[in-house]
């Protein structure tokens, strides 16, 4: 069984965006931008946001994190978007969610440039995603696929199951695969026989939230199996995949920790790079 490296396939990605930006930096003489915006002081976006931060530096992208506290209104929240979105030295405008309850997720998601979202969460992007074109994709799903491809560069005709229809996750999960000739089942909590739907696929990607919910006798020899699940239970971090039963019959698996979640800040940083490139045409 094939152990799908997240650590290592988010070190070399970051390898090969650093390579990219020094190049940016000599052809157009500045570096692509990324500005996070967080509200609030929850310890989880905390962390995140600093380890984008740290990330970004890293490969030499220009990073800005911008704070509000958590009873800061959604006016001025707006107002700063709209000031990003005019400011050419940020290609990617990212605000860290959840948000407070007073402020509009939608609202805030519809008021970032398509051209600047870095999240893919604009409906302008998601509606090019499912068209086929060109678009920003969200992160997660992003470093799902792009592990995939590492394992499986031809995934034409490949029967693929997404579980979960997040917009998140699921969702762009099955446009990608759809992209790729998969013929894509996408379930959900009301989904009759989730085994034998997962019994069918060559390739399974778990996004629900349920500790260890696909297991050993729901995955066909030689699948390729990406866990999206971070579930935080007595035996610590554990993803939507029963990782020892499933590591019997796979042919591929991501470990929880260490297999999708480092792969989505990498992704952050790429799409950033990608946004920079389409501004500079
Ligand atoms: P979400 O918005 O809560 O969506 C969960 C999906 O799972 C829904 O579509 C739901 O169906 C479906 N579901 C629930 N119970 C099910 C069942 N018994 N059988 C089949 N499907 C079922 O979750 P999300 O934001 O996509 O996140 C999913 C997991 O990924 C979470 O553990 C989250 O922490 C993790 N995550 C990880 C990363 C990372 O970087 N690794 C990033 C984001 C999220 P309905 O639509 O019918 O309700």
């Amino acid at each position: 069984m094939i152990l799908i490296d997240g650590k290592k396939a988010a070190a070399e990605l970051r390898e090969e965006l650093k390579q990219e930006v020094a190049e940016l930096k000599i052809k157009y003489n500045k570096v692509p931008g990324l500005t996070v915006i967080l509200i609030g002081d929850m310890a989880p976006s905390q962390i995140y946001v600093r380890n984008k931060e740290k990330s970004a530096n890293e490969v030499g992208l220009k990073s800005e994190v911008i704070k509000y506290p958590d009873t800061v209104e959604e006016k001025t929240v707006l107002e700063k978007i709209e000031e990003l979105n005019n400011d050419e030295s940020v290609s990617g405008i990212l605000v860290q969610l959840p948000l407070p309850k007073h402020i509009d997720k939608q609202k805030v998601i519809e008021t970032i440039a398509p051209s600047k979202d870095v999240d893919g969460f604009h409906p302008m992007n998601v509606g090019n995603l499912s068209s086929g074109y060109e678009s920003s994709v969200p992160c997660t799903p992003l470093g799902c696929y792009l592990m995939i491809k590492k394992i499986e560069p031809n995934l034409s005709g490949k029967k693929a199951v997404v579980v979960g229809r997040s917009n998140l996750n699921g969702k762009p999960m099955t446009q990608l695969l759809l992209k790729e000739n998969c013929t894509v089942t996408i379930t959900h909590s009301r989904t009759k026989d989730l085994k034998a739907e997962c019994l069918e696929a060559d390739i399974i990607v778990a996004a629900v939230g349920i500790p260890e919910l696909v297991k050993g006798d729901w995955v066909k020899k030689d699948a390729i199996v990406i866990d999206v699940g971070i579930n935080k239970t007595e035996n610590g971090l554990v993803g939507d995949v029963a990782f020892d039963e499933v590591s019997k019959v796979a042919k591929a698996l991501t470990p929880v920790p260490g297999g999708v979640g480092p792969m989505t800040i990498a992704c952050l940083l790429k799409n950033t790079v990608e946004c920079f490139k389409r501004s500079q045409i």
